[in-house]
């Protein structure tokens, strides 16, 4: 068997980033993975659709490829109808009490439905961090070139009146903690046809995908992809994954922060011992914004993040809110419908100035607002993976600082240009937006189950994590440009 000098476990963006840092210092990479794909039929249909312009898609080919967009939080984005994102609760053997956490088995993992938003952390929070903000901004800036990261997205007709207001009141607004810019998003420009299926899936693939990355490793000397491998844990400086077993002198683990955190707690035999995971305590809301007028059905537009808000006050949190507002697309067409009934159709006028104004606001806090849950593994009865067990935290913390949030929201609604619809807001569930990890933080001087600077654990030589499961703390900003960066940095400095 061919000789590498690392495997890297999981395709999702801390993997194929570590992967690819890797190979350009020289690696010969193995990287292990479940790597699930999209149903062979849907995928065909898909690349129907990509084979014309949307001008030549036959009326409904691409809605009904994209079936009902509905949100759902335990599924909370399709792809093409599919869900082969996600692993189900039985198959990831995890049992949620009171929380909502993801875990993907797909080729490319949760890259494959995720909103492709991207800021890096403030720097004033990386304090409890083994290092600052200047030891990730190289690595920052090389994955931003990697997934195309761009603020000059097409905004929407109605983001555009949006920013246009904040502008005007960017002095009241600042006076109230709130900052307001253009999405940053990891969508090729060159691809997009602003056809509004960004959150059904991209026909034309414009949504940055670690699979994207994954198929450009495939053809580098010294890389090896296996799918259908579902590592298990690592003993004795082998990955064992049921029955077979590899070796190198060094491991990446990127299976993502939870199924990485039982890998590394299965292999150190962490059983019957909670360990904490940090999550970012979200919300999903809606925003019914001031002024009619447009007809958002007819408009050629993407229908990612459109405006990024952040929101400092110490009076609503210590730490700094980030919030992501979304204009049109069919799931708030779906909401609207949902919500008229037969009505829709007797006032159009009323439906269409409703679409027109409705948005959608998605809210992220610091995960000290949330307090800790926790995981615990209980050996399987049948010899397979560990079950996990995660338990939610307390809500009122987590309730009442959302509650600031939309407050705070609801007071800035003349410059925010629309009103937060507070009692309409729904309160994620720990894990819900899929911003968790930090069960094994990274520390300068790690004690217990930390690890060090480079994702090292004490009881596991040669093994770094690489994902969301080493990191110290969750700000508020999107997460995994963040565990991108520093898996990027891991991964160079420990080759070095
Ligand atoms: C609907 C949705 C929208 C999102 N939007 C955003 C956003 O806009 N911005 C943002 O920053 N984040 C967003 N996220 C979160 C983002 O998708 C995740 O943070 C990111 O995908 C994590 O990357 P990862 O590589 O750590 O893990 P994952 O993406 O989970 O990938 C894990 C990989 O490991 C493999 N794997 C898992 N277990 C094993 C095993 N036992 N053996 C072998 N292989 C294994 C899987 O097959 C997969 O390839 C979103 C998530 C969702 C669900």
């Amino acid at each position: 068997m061919e000789s590498h000098d690392a495997v890297v476990i999981g395709s999702g963006p801390a993997g194929a980033v570590a992967a690819r840092a890797l190979l350009d210092a020289g690696a010969k990479v193995l990287m292990l993975d479940v790597g699930r794909t999209l149903e062979p039929e849907r995928a065909a249909a898909a690349a129907r659709l990509a084979a014309r312009e949307p001008e030549q898609w036959a009326p409904g080919e691409a809605a009904a490829l994209a079936g009902e967009a509905r949100t759902d939080a335990k599924r909370p984005k399709l792809v093409f109808g599919s869900d082969y994102a996600y692993a189900g609760p039985r198959e990831a053997r995890v049992v949620q009490d009171g929380t909502n956490v993801l875990v993907s088995h797909a080729r490319g993992g949760l890259s494959t439905v995720w909103g492709a938003a991207l800021a890096p952390n403030p720097a004033a929070e990386f304090d409890g961090w083994p290092f600052g903000r200047e030891a990730l901004e190289p690595h920052y800036d090389a994955v931003a070139a990697l997934v195309g990261a761009t603020t000059q997205a097409r905004p929407s007709d109605r983001a555009r009146r949006l920013l246009s207001r904040h502008k005007e009141s960017a002095a009241a607004l600042a006076g109230r903690g709130f900052t307001s810019e253009p999405a940053r998003l990891a969508l090729d420009l060159e691809r997009c046809r602003n056809v509004g299926l960004c959150l059904t899936g991209c026909p034309y693939g414009a949504v940055w995908s670690s699979e994207r990355l994954l198929d450009s490793l495939k053809s580098r000397p010294g890389f090896a992809y296996e799918a259908g491998v579902r590592v298990r844990r690592l003993k004795d400086g082998a990955v064992e994954a049921e029955g077979r077993s590899f070796r190198a002198p060094k491991v990446y683990l990127a299976a993502g922060a939870l199924a990485s955190a039982r890998i590394a707690a299965e292999s150190l035999g962490l059983y019957d011992k909670p360990l904490p995971m940090l999550y970012q305590p979200y919300f999903l809301a809606p925003f019914l914004a001031t002024g009619g007028g447009g007809d958002p059905e007819a408009e050629r537009l993407h229908t990612l993040a459109q405006v990024f808000l952040g929101l400092s006050d110490p009076a609503v949190s210590k730490r700094r809110v980030h919030l992501q507002l979304y204009t049109y697309s069919a799931h708030i067409r779906t909401a609207v419908d949902d919500a008229l009934g037969p009505l829709g159709r007797l006032v159009p006028g009323a439906r269409r100035a409703l679409l027109s104004r409705l948005c959608a606001v998605q809210g992220y806090l610091h995960s000290e607002e949330g307090g800790t849950l926790w995981m615990t593994l209980r050996a399987a009865a049948d010899g397979g993976p560990a079950e996990v067990r995660l338990t939610a935290p307390p809500a009122g913390k987590r309730k009442a600082a959302v509650q600031r949030v939309l407050r705070a929201l609801l007071a800035a609604r003349r410059e925010l240009g629309g009103v937060v619809l507070s009692p309409l807001a729904r309160h994620g569930l720990p894990g819900d937006g899929s911003h968790v990890g930090g069960t094994f933080p990274m520390a300068a001087r790690p004690v217990g189950p930390q690890t060090d600077a480079l994702g090292r654990l004490a009881g596991l030589p040669g093994v770094h994590l690489v994902d969301g499961a080493c990191l110290p703390s969750i700000p508020a900003t999107t997460f995994t440009f963040t565990v991108m960066a520093n898996a990027r940095r891991i991964a160079a400095e420990s080759v070095r």
